[in-house]
Order: C-alpha cells, then sequence, then structure tokens
C-alpha cells in the first residue's frame, strides 16, 4: 500500500504550522472538538488534486473544525479580512460567516474589512477601512460580488505587514484566488523573519474551480447553474433559426471545469472546446468539419467554449494584467469569424447568436449549495486562526473540510484531465468526435 506521503517528500508537507503552544481554553459552548493534531487520510481523485505522486496515493489532512485549546486569549484578538482577485459568488457570505464566528462564537475585540484588496494595505492609495459586525454584514449575502472590493497587482509583503503591525491585527483571512494564496504565503514568510505572531488563513476562491487540494471551490456551483442558463437561452437561438449556431463563452482560463459540468448539466451542447484540449479548427474532423455535419443533419448546434481554449490558434498578445496575469486571446471572436468564413465559401446559410455571461455569472449572489458551503469555510477559517494556525487554507475535499498548507494549493494548477472518465462522459453528452489536437 502506497504510504502517505512523508513531511521529506518535497512540495507535499502537508502538516500545518502554528504560532505557538495553544493552552487557552475554547471559549466554545459546544464541547464539540475536533482533536489537536487529528488528521483524515484522504485518496485523492484527479478532479481534487493535480498530484504529482499520483492518484489514489493517501494524504494526511488535518481535520478542520474547533479546538478545545486556543492560542489566542480571542477577547483580545482583533482579525482583518481581504477580497482580492476577480468576483466569485459567495465571497460575502465567507465574509459574513467570518464575522459572524468570530463575534458570536469567539467574542473576538473587532474585526476590520480591508478595502480593495492588497492595496487597502498601502497608505499610498488612502483606503478607508470598515469595522465589520455581525450588524453590518447580515445584508452581505444578499448581494454579489465582494463588499470589501477587490484589486489586482502586487504589493509589497513587508508594508502588509507594516500595516497589519500599525494595525494591530493578530489573524488576517485572506480571501482570493492562486494569486493571493501566493501573496498569502510572502506574507507569512515576511511575518516569521520579523518573529511576529499574526494568523494568516486563506479561503481559496476560483471560479474556475482551478485551485489544486480543494475539491470543488465555492462559486462554482452557482456559476454551473448560471452558465445553463446561457446554454439554455443559446439553444433557443439555436433553433429559431435556420443553421442556427448559439456559441456561449464561459470563464476557465486555464481550466475547463465550468464548460464542461455546464455541459454536462444541458445536454443541448453540441461542442465543447476547453483548455486542456487543444483542438484543430481545419480539416478533416476539424471543429469546423464536425459543425458542417452537424448542421447538415440536425441545422442547429450550439457551442460551448471556455475562455482560455484554443490559445494555440491565435498569436499570443505577450501581455499580462496588473497581477502578471496573461491576457488571452479572444477565442470567440476567432471563432465566429472563422466559422462565418467556413460556410460563406461554401455558400452554407449559417446563423451566430453569441453569449458571454461571464460578467453575470461571476457577481450572482451564490446559491443555496454554495451559501452553505461558504458558512463552514468561515467557521473553519476562524477556528484554525484561534488555535494558533497559520499559512493555510481551509478547504473541502470529499466531502470534509481539512487544512491544506499555503504552498499545496500554490504548487500548481488544477486541470481537467482528458483521458478520464469524467471527460469521456462530457465528450459522450455532445456527441462531439475527439478532434484532432493540432492548430
Ligand atoms: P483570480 O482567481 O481572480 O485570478 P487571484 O487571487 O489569482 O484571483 P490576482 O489578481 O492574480 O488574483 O492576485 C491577487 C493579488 O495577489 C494581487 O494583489 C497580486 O498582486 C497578488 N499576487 C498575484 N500573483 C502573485 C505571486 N505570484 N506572488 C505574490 N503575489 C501575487
Ligand atoms: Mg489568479
Amino acid at each position: 500500500m502506497a504510504k502517505a506521503p512523508s513531511a521529506k517528500t518535497p512540495g507535499l508537507e502537508t502538516s500545518i504550522q502554528t504560532l505557538g503552544a495553544a493552552k487557552i481554553p475554547s471559549p466554545l459552548r459546544y464541547g464539540r472538538y475536533v482533536g489537536q493534531d487529528e488528521t483524515l487520510e484522504l485518496r485523492l481523485t484527479e478532479e481534487e488534486a493535480d498530484v504529482s505522486a499520483g492518484p489514489g496515493v493517501p494524504f494526511k489532512f488535518e481535520k478542520a473544525g474547533p479546538r478545545g485549546a486556543m492560542y489566542f486569549d480571542s477577547s483580545k484578538v482583533k482579525c482583518a479580512i481581504v477580497t482580492c482577485g476577480g468576483l466569485c459568488p459567495g465571497i460575502n457570505d465567507v465574509i459574513r460567516a467570518i464575522v459572524m464566528d468570530a463575534h458570536h462564537n469567539y467574542n473576538v475585540a473587532s474585526v476590520i474589512g480591508i478595502r480593495y484588496g492588497l492595496q487597502g494595505f498601502i497608505p499610498k492609495y488612502g483606503h478607508d477601512i470598515i469595522e465589520l459586525t455581525p450588524k453590518n454584514v447580515s445584508n452581505f449575502h444578499v448581494f454579489g460580488g465582494t463588499e470589501l472590493g477587490s484589486s489586482r497587482g502586487p504589493q509589497a509583503p513587508d508594508e502588509i505587514v507594516d500595516a497589519l503591525e500599525r494595525m494591530n491585527v493578530n489573524v488576517l483571512f485572506m480571501i482570493g484566488g492562486d494569486g493571493t494564496m501566493k501573496a498569502a504565503a510572502n506574507i507569512v514568510r515576511e511575518i516569521q523573519a520579523r518573529k511576529s505572531r499574526i494568523s494568516v488563513i486563506g479561503i481559496p476562491k476560483t471560479i474556475d474551480n482551478d485551485i489544486n487540494f480543494v475539491g470543488r471551490s465555492f462559486g462554482f456551483d452557482t456559476a454551473v447553474e448560471k452558465a445553463t442558463e446561457a446554454i439554455a437561452c443559446a439553444h433557443v437561438e439555436a433553433v429559431g433559426a435556420f443553421n442556427g449556431i448559439g456559441v456561449v463563452k464561459l470563464m476557465g482560463r486555464e481550466s475547463g471545469f465550468i464548460a464542461a459540468q455546464a455541459t454536462l448539466a444541458l445536454k443541448e451542447v453540441n461542442f465543447v472546446l476547453v483548455p486542456e484540449s487543444p483542438f484543430a479548427l481545419d480539416g478533416p474532423g476539424g471543429l469546423l468539419d464536425q459543425l458542417e455535419h452537424r448542421l447538415s443533419t440536425r441545422h442547429h448546434a450550439v457551442i460551448v467554449v471556455a475562455e482560455g481554449a484554443g490559445q494555440h490558434l491565435c498569436e499570443a498578445s505577450g501581455r499580462t494584467d496588473a497581477s502578471g496575469n496573461p491576457v488571452l486571446c479572444d477565442i470567440s471572436s476567432l471563432l465566429i469569424a472563422r466559422i462565418k468564413e467556413h460556410f460563406k465559401a461554401r455558400a452554407m446559410e449559417a446563423t451566430i447568436k453569441f453569449i458571454d455571461p461571464s460578467y453575470i455569472i461571476r457577481s450572482v449572489p451564490a446559491n443555496a449549495n454554495d451559501r452553505v458551503y461558504c458558512g463552514f469555510l468561515g467557521q473553519n477559517a476562524v477556528h484554525a486562526a484561534m488555535s494558533g494556525r497559520t499559512g493555510m487554507v481551509v478547504s473541502r475535499l470529499q466531502s470534509r473540510f481539512v487544512h491544506v498548507p499555503l504552498e499545496l494549493v500554490t504548487m500548481k494548477r488544477k486541470k481537467l484531465n482528458t483521458a478520464s472518465d469524467y471527460w469521456r462522459a462530457v465528450l459522450e453528452s455532445t456527441g462531439q468526435e475527439e478532434m484532432p489536437q493540432q492548430g
């Protein structure tokens, strides 16, 4: 039997750092505590982690939940929350859950909200801070987006830690994507270099579901639900015209999970294009050839394209956004232009209707499932912080909440495995043939 990765396996360390010994009795009223070092052994699938050690290798993760002994004397603790990167349904629910749990269960002295991402720490931007109380966060979940505001772009870790020290913050909760988790790791290193005692807890946010060691990220369920509405509309448009083609662009810069899952949810999709499967447009068996065949026989088609699909078909601009993420080429415009060209050259009638629901999907409030999930994430983040843990994220893997070191979740991006049964099921539900894998 394969052994759980040892502490020596490079990059696969699963033990969690602490600020020091936990000696203070927990103020929680429930008395159902998780053992101080209680772990869970999980065999992860490829949909949960891109594990270099190989799928099925058991990992020992620390179990999330309240501990009987605290590092912090919680009634003296000041917490801060920051949200970074793009929007995703559920961010406000996580903020709300942290504030409610910190105040009601741990009776903390204060929770402050840092405005506009990491910028909020840096004096030159002049952003205010918000005192977050149970009263003023009570309606946060009604709205999508982030009530704290967000931003991209790097800020120096030493200036961030200066700000935390100036404000006497003991615990920092960072809600954000892969970039934010890397920034969190840098902040932890700076705190350690100063021998400071500030806990940093990450709550991974990615609408694309592409964070390693996070089974399914919060907001993903809502995103898929919204995406299926757009696909249903595209289908109506497609059948409403002779040789109608509905094209829906969905999120998924490097991983096509939303496109794949929405395709499984709504079997109207005939072609699904994801970053993990570089497809040919031209030639026998290419997208245009398959689309022509579909129109000749059925006279309508729906194409779902993830924003990061087909990047090999266009020239890289070389541009990056403020956080250094590559600016992708607009694959949907290229597809539409090439489809029009193709059918014009064959004197075939074809009507294309294009729907891009991305900003609607990102900004809606979370659905019930995601709300429940966000509530657990917020509560477990507070439990972890009060017990003195740091340099970790709260994650749900196989329906269990666990602690995962920041280094593990930022190791690499999680991607769809196109050799998996899951992807086969996606292709099976579209009727799309495997396409040649070159441009
Ligand atoms: P999203 O999923 O929306 O992309 P994200 O957290 O990855 O979320 P980014 O804009 O990439 O969003 O990063 C958020 C913050 O983290 C930014 O302020 C950015 O400068 C910082 N950051 C990004 N990448 C890194 C990195 N490699 N090292 C340190 N900080 C980073
Ligand atoms: Mg990112």
